[in-house]
C-alpha cells in the first residue's frame, strides 16, 4: 500500500508517500516562516495563498523524489482540519482534484490524529499509549487506543507553549521562531534567579495554563528594564532559564499525573516543543518512574509535516474508512469525535 499525504493547516505545505510497512519514500515541507516573518505571526490569508501556489508543486516533488507516478498510489491523504481554514481547503481541494482525475481513494484525516499516530510511523509502537502533543498551537495529553480512538485528558486552557516560548522570545526582543534561541540563552542562564509560577500545579488534572507564565516574565522584564534602564546580557539568559524550567516542571508534573490516571507502557511526544533538549530530559525522567518507555520521534516528524498524515490515512484507510467528494475542510475538530467531517454538517 502506498499513500501520498497533504498536509497545509498552518505555515507548512507538505507533501509526502509513504508505504503500509512505514517506509517514507519522500516528505516535502515548504516552510512559510520566511513570508510571515515582517508580522509577528502566522496571516491566514498569505497563509492560504501561499499553501495555493505550492501545493501542486510540493505533490509534484514528493512523488518525483519517491520515484513514482500517480498511478502506483493507492489513494491520498489529506488534513481536513482542524487549522486555519483557508489553508486547510487548499490542500482539501488539492486532494479532491488528484483523487478525482485518477479515481484513487479519499481519506480525509484530523491534523492532531497525524501528530498522535507519528509514533506507529517510527518506531511502529502499539497500542494503548500516551501523547503529549506541545507545538506553537497545540498542548493536550491524549490516550491513543487505536487509529480512531482517542480520549483528550487535559490540555492547556489558554496558550500553548510553543506560542509561550515564541510570546517570550519577542519580549526580549529574540528572533521568531522564538523557541529555539530561548533555550539556547537559557543554556547559559540560572533558572533560580527569577521565581516564576507554576499555573494550575496546585489544581488536580491534567489541565495546564502558560499565559500567566508569560505576563510574569513581561513584569520581571519590566522590572528590570525600570531598574537598571535597559536589560543585560545576564538578565535575558536568567529570565529564559527560569522560563524553561517553569514550563518543563509544569509539563513534566501533569505527564505524572496523566500516566498514573492512565497508565500505558509508552509516553510520546510530539510537536516543535519537543525539540527543547530539557523538556525532553524532564519527561524522560517522568516515563522512568512510572516504568513507561518515552518516545520522541526525529524532529522533522514531530513538526508539521506530509508523511504523518500519508501514515494516518493509511491506518484510517485499513479501518475501511472512505470519503467522497463531500469531504469538507473544517477550522475546528476535536479528535474525540474523530469521524471526517461532511459538507453542509457544521462543526
Ligand atoms: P501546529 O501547532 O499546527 O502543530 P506549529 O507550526 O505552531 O504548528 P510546530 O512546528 O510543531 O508548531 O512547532 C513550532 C513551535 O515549537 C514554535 O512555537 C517554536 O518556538 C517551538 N519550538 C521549537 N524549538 C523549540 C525549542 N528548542 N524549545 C522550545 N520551543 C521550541
Ligand atoms: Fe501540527
Amino acid at each position: 500500500m502506498i499513500f501520498l499525504g497533504i498536509e497545509s493547516s498552518c505555515d507548512d505545505t507538505a507533501a509526502a508517500v509513504v508505504t503500509g510497512n512505514r517506509r517514507i519514500l519522500s516528505s516535502v515541507v515548504s516552510s512559510q516562516t520566511a513570508l510571515h516573518a515582517d508580522f509577528g505571526g502566522v496571516v491566514p490569508e498569505i497563509a492560504a495563498r501561499a499553501h495555493a501556489e505550492r501545493l501542486d508543486l510540493a505533490v509534484e516533488q514528493a512523488l518525483a523524489e519517491a520515484g513514482l507516478g500517480l498511478g502506483a498510489l493507492s489513494g491520498i491523504a489529506v488534513t481536513a482540519g482542524p487549522g486555519l481554514i483557508g489553508g486547510v481547503m487548499a490542500g482539501v481541494m488539492c486532494a479532491k482534484g488528484i483523487a478525482a482525475g485518477t479515481g484513487l481513494p479519499l481519506v480525509g484525516v484530523n491534523h492532531l490524529a497525524g501528530h498522535a499516530l507519528t509514533p506507529r510511523l517510527t518506531d511502529g509502537v502499539d497500542f494503548p499509549y500516551l501523547m503529549l502533543l506541545v507545538s506553537g498551537g497545540h498542548c493536550q495529553f491524549l490516550r491513543v487506543d487505536g487509529p480512531d480512538a482517542f480520549t483528550r485528558l487535559g490540555g492547556t486552557i489558554d496558550d500553548a507553549p510553543g506560542e509561550a516560548f515564541d510570546k517570550l522570545a519577542k519580549l526580549l526582543a529574540l528572533p521568531q521562531p522564538g523557541g529555539p534561541h530561548v533555550e539556547a540563552e537559557a543554556a547559559q542562564g540560572d533558572p533560580k534567579r527569577f521565581p516564576l509560577p507554576r499555573p494550575l500545579l496546585d489544581r488536580p488534572g491534567c489541565d495546564m495554563s502558560f499565559s500567566g507564565l508569560k505576563t510574569a516574565a513581561l513584569r520581571q522584564r519590566d522590572a528590570l528594564i525600570a531598574e537598571h534602564g535597559g536589560l543585560q546580557a545576564q538578565d535575558r539568559r536568567d529570565l529564559c532559564a527560569a522560563f524553561q524550567s517553569a514550563v518543563a516542571e509544569v509539563l513534566a508534573e501533569k505527564s505524572r499525573r496523566a500516566l498514573a490516571a492512565s497508565p500505558v507502557p509508552l509516553l510520546a511526544v510530539a510537536g516543535g516543543v519537543a525539540a527543547n533538549g530539557l523538556i525532553r530530559a524532564a519527561l524522560e525522567q517522568v516515563a522512568a518512574e512510572a516504568g513507561a518507555r518515552f518516545l520522541a520521534p526525529p524532529l522533522r516528524l514531530c513538526t508539521d509535516n506530509g508523511a504523518m498524515i500519508a501514515w494516518a490515512g493509511i491506518e484510517r484507510f485499513r479501518l475501511g474508512h472512505r470519503d467522497g467528494m463531500e469531504l469538507a475542510a473544517r477550522p475546528r475538530w476535536p479528535l474525540d469525535g474523530h469521524a471526517a467531517p461532511m459538507l453542509g454538517h457544521g462543526k
